[in-house]
């Protein structure tokens, strides 16, 4: 009876991981994370993504309607600059809970004739968030695509993404007694799962003037989702905007985190079981975007780019209204614009193609 139950128990993700390891040796960072998010059985985004206030980490739709409110209202402005195409595609990238498509779809309505052009499309890979999200936006009819790729190629495009470049991994290389060394994640003497050094690739641009013990930090994954948005925006017209937690200068440090329950946690203690992320290379996304044939906005904090489209006066609108929620909303505003909050280390990347540029990129 005993062995019979042994033979149905699937090895955890941390066992595979350490017989991959075991047979082809050290994982990059940037591959270790892809798997620990992705793997189909037991990733985190493919099995148990914990998205909110009871979950693993909160994100700014998550914090306030507002947030996606006023992203509706940005997408209406893109949308006239281009000229009001009878049909438009608005995709989310990595939609989570679906919130922000809702509170932007809400923000819609004030304008008949945009809601009317809108064709919604969700890009999720993970296949439970594709269902709550199917659910939440059943009255948008929303579609569904894996991959950027399998946008319509044929109408305007308008993308927004919250927290979605963060999920696209880096490789990470550190620099000890004067060489630069590529962090792996191999195995310990008792089989664990471990940080190790190894020789950098053929290849590796070393960056100048690194200090010891400097983390280097290379995304191609990252850069590469960029330059496949901008070169739509270039084929069909339209506009993208980017919002994560990241740099907005070239700059040393080590990003990699694990959370967990809003704790951050060790990232090789239980695969699958955390959100990884790392922080967005704004310099690299932005200028793979305008390689790839995007006009690029400088990259500004999220608390200045919500305060110019009006996140303030929105909420006096709304506390009017309710005074009851005034300092709930209140409380809202504080948390996506103040520095110490999610206001200064968020930042916003708006990349644009289009007849005419009535300036959508809103400079502070
Ligand atoms: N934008 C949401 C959720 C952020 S979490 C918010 O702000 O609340 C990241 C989202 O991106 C999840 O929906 C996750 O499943 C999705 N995702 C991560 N990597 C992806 C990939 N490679 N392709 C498509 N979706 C991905």
């Amino acid at each position: 009876m005993a062995v019979a139950e042994a033979a149905h128990v699937r090895p955890s993700l941390a066992d595979r991981l350490a017989r991959m390891i075991a047979q082809d040796g050290p994982l990059s960072q940037a591959e270790y994370m892809a798997i620990c998010l992705h793997d189909p059985s037991d990733g985190y985004y493919a099995t148990r993504p914990a998205l909110g206030a009871e979950g693993d980490f909160i994100t700014s739709p998550e914090v306030s309607q507002m947030f996606g409110e006023l992203i509706g209202l940005w997408a209406i402005e893109v949308w006239r600059a281009l000229g009001a195409p009878p049909r438009v595609v608005l995709a989310e990238l990595g939609p989570g809970s679906g919130a922000l498509a809702s509170d932007l779809m809400r923000a819609a309505r004030l304008d008949l004739e945009f809601l009317s052009a809108v064709e919604l499309w969700l890009v999720e890979a993970s296949p439970v968030l594709q269902a709550r999200q199917a659910q939440r936006l059943s009255a948008h009819a929303p579609r569904f695509a894996a991959r950027i790729d399998d946008l319509p190629q044929d109408a305007p495009l308008i993308v927004v993404g919250n927290e979605f470049l963060d999920c696209f991994g880096a490789r990470a290389f550190v620099r000890r007694e004067g060489r630069w060394h590529e962090r792996r994640i191999g195995l310990d003497e008792d089989g664990r799962l471990a940080f190790g050094l190894a020789p950098p690739p053929s290849g590796f641009e070393a960056p100048e003037d690194a200090p010891e013990g400097a983390v280097f930090e290379v995304s191609p994954a990252q850069t590469a989702v960029a330059a496949m948005i901008s070169q739509r925006l270039a084929a069909q017209g339209g506009a993208s905007l980017l919002i994560d937690y990241g740099r907005a200068e070239p700059d040393f440090g080590d990003t990699f985190q694990a959370l967990r329950a809003h704790q951050k946690v060790d990232p090789l203690a239980a695969p699958g079981c955390a959100d990884l992320t790392i922080h967005v290379d704004f310099p690299g996304v932005a200028e793979a975007m305008r390689a790839a044939g995007a006009d690029v906005s400088p990259i500004v904090t999220q608390g200045a780019w919500l305060e110019s489209l009006g996140l303030q006066q929105r909420a006096e609108v709304l506390s009017r209204a309710r005074p009851d929620l005034a300092d709930t909303l209140r409380r809202q505003v504080e948390r996506l614009t103040a520095p110490d909050q999610m206001g200064a280390l968020f930042k916003v990347l708006v990349a644009y193609r289009g007849p005419s540029d009535p300036s959508p990129m809103h400079e502070p």
